[in-house]
């Protein structure tokens, strides 16, 4: 089903174990192949292989069964044909984009996309003379209008910090009518909340060291589709750009990804539960948690992460707040089993250097990663930090 690199006119390479079959020696769980390469009996097996008249795996570059074990797991959540794993998610997000747009080509996408997404369209791609149009991805129709002669619908739903949401099923339609193709981070839904492909969308990719790994323990990356697509990001730039993932951290989040359905369910119920009591509470002016949208975009949701920001009042400092946290710490990243914090402030201070320019993002948003701890020792932590902040 999966069909992974090789070189040109080598057919696809198969395992025969699929997942949850028999592993070597019977194992439980598969082995780590921690091998660089895989080596060949004669010299006609060799030449077999690289003709095409046989297949063997060749380089670990390419591919490794461990990884690939990775890659047929999440193809299969997703309902895709074919995976491809990365070194981390912008590894996913850079070979993705590089495998399907050209010089003079334009690509659609959101405002308040990744923000190493947007670094690698404004600092990178423009270099190339690629070109990218930010719309309010909340207005199909506003989306819908930069489609045509477009290469790429990149989305992100809900988007970073801002939580906003897209029509997906309809974004999609209407790309395929105007033949673009279309990806999706869907890092913050995961497959067990969203399932991009049903609704018509090309390619979906994961930043792996959120919630498929899930233990705040790996940097990984991972894109799914068609076998046709992602072949083409296997021809195209994942071989030589390299970002490929070790046998090691695949093996890491094949362990993740068999709690996903245990520990996402735990996310999404802290994560309304913390936020329903912010939306009450006096010092914060808004939540920016999809629970709380009409967007039609919610339609597509089966469940929520338990990620999303909140604006504090005037009365608040925002460096005092999170400095008086004890249990959530602050850092960046989420998807963990611990909770953490983010404020805007710091990104936003850092704009012009460090290319961080974003629609509609206040300096008093904080980004509030829900982890696995028991509710009510979160809520009291939260409580006491904004009361020690009050200015
Ligand atoms: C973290 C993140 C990424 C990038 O993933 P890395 O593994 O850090 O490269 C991409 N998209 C979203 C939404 C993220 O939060």
């Amino acid at each position: 089903m999966n069909k992974p690199f090789a070189p040109e006119g080598q057919g696809a390479f198969e395992l025969p174990a699929l997942p949850g079959e028999a592993y070597p020696l019977a194992a439980a769980v598969p082995p780590i192949f921690q091998t660089s390469l895989f080596t060949f009996e004669t010299y006609e097996d060799m030449a077999a292989v690289y003709a095409g008249r046989s297949h063997q795996l060749i380089y670990s570059r390419g591919d490794n069964p461990t990884v690939m074990e990775f890659e047929r797991a999440v193809a299969a959540l997703e309902g895709a044909e074919a995976g491809r794993a990365f070194s981390s998610g912008m590894g996913a997000i850079s070979a993705t984009v590089l495998a399907l747009v050209s010089a003079g080509d334009r690509i659609v996408t959101v405002r308040n996309v990744y923000s190493d997404a947007y670094r690698l369209f404004e600092l990178m791609l423009s270099r190339f003379g690629v070109t990218v149009d930010y719309v309010d991805g909340t207005d199909a129709a506003a989306v819908a209008a930069a489609l045509p002669g477009a290469r790429l619908l990149y989305l992100e739903s809900p988007t970073s910090l801002m939580f906003e949401l897209q029509d997906i099923a309809a974004l999609a339609r209407a790309a395929r009518a105007h033949g673009v193709i279309t990806a999706i981070d869907n890092s913050w839904a995961t497959p067990l909340y969203q399932q991009p492909i049903a609704h018509g969308i090309d390619l979906v990719i994961h930043a792996a060291s959120k919630y498929l790994g899930g233990h705040s323990d790996t940097v990984a990356g991972v894109v799914v589709g068609s076998a046709e697509l992602v072949g083409r990001i296997n021809a195209q730039s994942y071989a030589y750009l390299g970002a490929k993932l070790s046998p090691f951290e695949a093996w890491l989040l094949l362990r993740g990804l068999k709690t996903l359905p245990l520990r996402m369910p735990r996310h999404m119920a802290s994560g309304q539960a913390i936020a329903a009591r912010l939306t009450a509470h006096p010092d914060v002016e808004r939540v920016l948690h999809p629970a709380y949208s009409t967007h039609p975009g919610r339609t597509t949701l089966a469940g929520f992460g338990g990620v999303f920001s909140f604006e504090v009042s005037d009365a608040i400092d925002v460096p005092a707040f999170v400095d008086a946290l004890r249990l959530i710490r602050l850092g960046v990243s989420w998807g963990g089993p611990e909770s953490l914090v983010v404020p805007a402030l710091a990104p936003l201070q850092l704009q012009k250097a460090n290319c961080f320019s974003r629609f509609g993002i206040s300096p008093r948003l904080v980004r509030l990663n829900v982890g696995i701890e028991e509710v009510e020792p979160l809520w009291a932590d939260i409580a006491q930090a904004l009361e020690h902040a009050r200015r």
